[in-house]
């Protein structure tokens, strides 16, 4: 049977546990390569750090159903590994490469996947598009809301509740964990205290509007003085990020999209 065109399926996923990255996790030692896995003390040869991820648990289902050998998952960005995603979820598109069933019916594969997935994940319904969506998602920028678990080394020297309802303009350096693979760069970023809850008297839970791109767990702790002002700074004492929570990706408020692309009819099935 004879192979059909690409298929671009878009949807949104919500990620509500930690510790599932959104793509496949491969060693860092090894990258997963075939034969120097084998010898890889970093993963003892399995080649990923994690069994799963956002990604496998579409492609496990997808490809068999599509009768397609290869998938690739773009997300409109990412978080990070113990972040959990929440609200409606973040938008994505799964291309399905050269399937011999194209008309699959992607919804029962949708709730395959859910049926499939122990709770993990949240997939909103699946729409065809065309693969301009992919370079779409990729280049628009979108403010976040999220909620920070903040653990305080002590007695704070300002009440932490008084920082709510306040914008901060932020200079951020690129953080000391991504500086390795990341250009070292010094970006201007908002952040707004929405809401500040005292949960102990070392314990706060802050909900917090983010410019897009910015290093929350870095505003948090203040990452060694390279994000500043950070809420070290502006409570006067030292803070870590204990939890990180997407609580919603504002993609109506995209700061940097391309051209609206028009409404897109589904493709003829
Ligand atoms: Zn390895």
């Amino acid at each position: 049977m004879a192979a059909h065109p690409t298929l671009y399926l878009e949807s949104r996923y919500r990620k509500l546990v930690r510790g599932l990255p959104q793509t496949i996790f491969w060693c860092p030692v090894c990258k997963g390569h075939r034969e120097r896995r084998r010898t890889c003390a970093q993963c003892q040869g399995f080649g990923k750090l994690t069994r799963d991820s956002v990604q496998e648990l579409l492609a496990r289902h997808l490809l068999p159903a599509f009768k397609a050998r290869a998938g690739k998952f773009h997300g409109a960005g990412r978080e990070d590994v113990d972040v959990r995603m929440l609200g409606q979820g973040r938008p994505f598109v799964f291309e399905i490469v050269a399937p011999r069933s194209p008309q699959t019916d992607e919804e029962q594969v949708r709730r395959t996947i859910l049926e499939h997935c122990g709770d993990r994940i949240d997939l909103a319904p699946f729409r065809r598009v065309r693969r301009e969506r992919v370079a779409f998602w990729k280049e628009a920028h979108f403010a976040k809301i999220y909620r920070a678990l903040a653990v305080l080394a002590g007695a704070p020297a300002t009440a932490p509740v008084t920082l709510a309802g306040r914008s901060f303009a932020i200079q951020q350096r690129t953080p000391a964990r991504v500086a390795h693979r990341r250009a070292d760069l010094e970006r201007e970023r908002e952040v707004t205290v929405q809401q500040v809850e005292e949960l102990a008297p070392d314990r706060l839970a802050l909900t917090l509007r983010c410019a897009h791109g910015t290093y929350v767990k870095e505003w948090v702790s203040g990452d060694a003085g390279r994000t500043r002002p950070s809420l070290p700074e502006l409570i006067g004492v030292p803070c870590r990020c204990e939890e990180l929570d997407v609580l919603e990706i504002l993609t109506e408020e995209a700061t940097s999209a391309p051209t609206a692309p028009a409404p897109e009819p589904d493709p003829a099935r």
